[in-house]
């Protein structure tokens, strides 16, 4: 075991550990954001910055400190070590800088964008973004590509973080996209509409933490600030059959994997549940889904009766 302190808060966690999911133990602020670790997903982490730290004190063994902000995602801790995450001025100063990056081509289609309110990287501008931007350049544009008859691909908005693609080689048979090309030319292509032939690509639409591919059967059918998710399940042979359907009145919307506090994915679920089954009819209703998310999406309270008002709606 190592113990470790995370912004003055300690807990002793397994070995092999990492800053992160550390964090993620204790729980609040103190979690640094992640847009392209995956907790389910093996191999993510690494890539987009967001979840840098400052460690103050290396080990026990080792007090110094480590000379660069680390990223907390891929860094296990030593014993003895202390964290400097919400709490430190680099950290925060960082953050800002990684979020201008990653808003340097991605637009600000948030009026328009079916991601808006549960979008990872709308909560990291509020937080972090600067109020106008400092480049002249052109953001970088692609055409909008079908990836099937379901899933939308909106390169424009891709942050590269390679979470489809990691969903695609671990969930799905096999994987037939990736992202081409190196620096300002990478996008994500190439027979990723393959990916649509198996039972659950979907999945690539749940694990984007932005709004790069989205479900083609919900877009533009309304807010999701409006729409009311609910816990639901049903008999499926493909997959665990639990899901959360996202009601406007009496109409379900869209169906959704469930997420767990940290905005991932709890169980995948196949394409049959997340596209085929659209009517409340299919679905046994558990009750409201509360959705922890500091955003939008958050405010929608509603409570139990909810839950009788959807069983007469049925
Ligand atoms: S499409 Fe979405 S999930 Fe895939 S790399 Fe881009 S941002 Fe990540």
């Amino acid at each position: 075991m190592a113990k470790v302190t995370i912004d003055g808060k300690s807990i002793e966690v397994p070995d092999g550990t990492t800053i992160l999911n550390a964090a993620r133990m204790i729980g609040g602020d103190i979690v640094p954001p992640a847009m392209c670790y995956y907790s389910k997903l093996k191999g993510s982490g690494g890539k987009c910055r967001t979840c840098l730290v400052e460690v103050s004190k290396g080990s026990e063994k080792d007090p110094r400190p480590m000379p660069k902000l680390v990223a907390s995602c891929s860094t296990p801790v030593m014993d003895g070590m202390e964290v400097g995450s919400s709490s430190s001025a680099k950290v925060q100063d960082a953050r800002k800088g990684v979020t201008e990056f990653l808003l340097l081509n991605h637009p600000l289609d948030c009026p328009i964008c079916d991601q808006a309110g549960e979008c990872d990287l709308q909560d990291l501008g509020y937080k972090h973004g600067l109020v106008s931007t400092r480049t002249d350049e052109e953001r970088r544009t692609f055409e909008m590509e079908d990836i099937g008859d379901k899933i939308k691909l909106h390169m424009n908005r891709c942050i590269l973080c390679y979470r489809c693609v990691y969903t695609a080689d671990q969930i799905t048979d096999n994987r037939v996209h990736g992202i081409l090309n190196r620096g300002d030319h990478s996008e994500i292509s190439t027979y990723i509409h393959n990916v649509i032939d198996n039972d659950f690509s979907g999945n690539v639409i749940d694990v984007c933490p932005v709004g790069a591919l989205t479900d083609k059967t919900f877009r533009f059918k309304s807010r999701v600030w409006f729409t009311r998710p609910m816990d639901a399940h049903r008999n499926c042979d493909k997959c665990c059959g639990k899901t959360a359907v996202w009601l406007f009145g009496d109409e379900v919307l869209r169906v959704t994997a469930r997420k767990d506090q940290w905005g991932e994915v709890e169980d995948f679920i196949c394409n049959t549940c997340r596209f085929d089954k659209k009517s409340l009819a299919d679905w046994t209703i558990e009750g409201p889904r509360a959705i922890d998310k500091h955003s939008v999406i958050a405010q929608n309270h509603y409570e139990l009766p909810e839950l009788e008002k959807v069983k007469t709606l049925k």
